[in-house]
């Protein structure tokens, strides 16, 4: 039975950080299908109810009094803090303004 050639002349593998081999099993193509879908149903971010997970509890902060454009999905809870990744009840969109005032102070 002819047995493959060991090869000793190929590539390393590509060496990823942690938090990149983290991001790529979290965020593949059943994600991108998922947010997709998500903000297409979901298009404006309400700024005046941001939702965010705080002291193990959900609470609710205004960043505005207006609505704008959802241009991400976001996680209430963060996965690394055990929120669900492909949970509805655990998304919301968000503008960019309102990600980052949720990201900074709450995640
Ligand atoms: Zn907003």
């Amino acid at each position: 039975m002819p047995q493959k050639t060991p090869s000793f002349n190929t590539k390393p593998p590509k060496v990823k950080t942690f938090k990149q081999a983290q991001d790529a099993s979290r965020y593949g193509h059943q994600w991108k299908k998922l947010r997709d879908s998500f903000i297409k149903h979901h298009p404006i971010c309400d700024c005046s109810r941001v939702k965010v997970y705080h002291q193990q509890r959900i609470k609710t902060i205004s960043v505005a009094q207006d609505k704008r454009q959802a241009v991400l999905v976001d996680h209430i809870q963060p996965i690394s803090r055990g929120g669900a990744n492909y949970d509805v009840e655990n998304l919301q969109s968000l503008c960019y303004r309102c990600h980052s005032v949720k990201t900074k102070k709450w995640d």
